[in-house]
């Protein structure tokens, strides 16, 4: 293989689930593209760290410090959805259902992709519950993980960190996604069904 193109495949290899053949079909297609779409491209590449960062409470996606969910008055502050990935929250957004903040961890405990507990959200999401009920205060903490191992390791170590702890609650969304699904791609109606049946 031509040591350029090869350079080109191997850095779309980096990213989640692409494999050799799919990598060289974006190199192909981005072939045919023109040097002005090339250059757009590339520029979003370039500032993509500096346009989107993510919020410093939730750690959902963000332009500034606090994300519009954080900032928005009207929610139940008594009310943290835990999740794994942002495109997670985007899904339970769409719903329109659900009025409370949410807690983005940043994937699920999968210590052979190097997803251990210390590189997750967990310690800012315990700091961030112990300011909650400081007052004596109480608040329901939705487990929203996905139905698969991993989802379910995670689900398990969040239901060990705050089981014994007063003034929270602890609730889990209701079967009714698949084993092994992605909270991403459920339909509307499931996730309704899901959040309006936790427990
Ligand atoms: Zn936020």
């Amino acid at each position: 293989m031509n040591p350029k193109f090869k350079n080109a495949v191997d850095t779309f290899r980096k990213l989640p689930g692409v494999g050799p053949r799919q990598a060289a079909r974006f190199v192909m297609a981005l072939l045919e593209k023109s040097e002005a779409e090339l250059q757009e491209f590339g520029r979003t590449l370039h500032n993509l760290k500096r346009d989107i960062s993510f919020c410093s409470v939730c750690f959902n996606i963000s332009e500034n410090h606090k994300c519009s969910v954080c900032l928005d008055a009207k929610r139940d502050p008594a009310k943290i959805l835990i999740l794994e990935k942002v495109t997670d929250l985007d899904s339970i957004e769409r719903t329109g259902l659900y009025k409370g903040f949410y807690h983005v961890l940043g994937g699920a405990i999968n210590p052979l992709d190097g997803l251990t507990p210390e590189t997750l959200k967990f310690k800012e999401l315990e700091n961030r519950v112990n300011k909650e009920i400081a007052g004596g205060k109480t608040m329901e903490l939705i487990v929203a993980t996905n139905p698969t191992a991993s989802g379910e390791t995670t689900a398990l170590y969040i239901n060990n960190l705050f089981q014994n702890k007063t003034g929270v609650t602890l609730t889990r969304l209701a079967r009714g996604l698949a084993s092994g699904s992605n909270l991403e791609y459920a339909d509307e109606i499931t996730l309704k069904h899901a959040l309006e049946h936790r427990r």
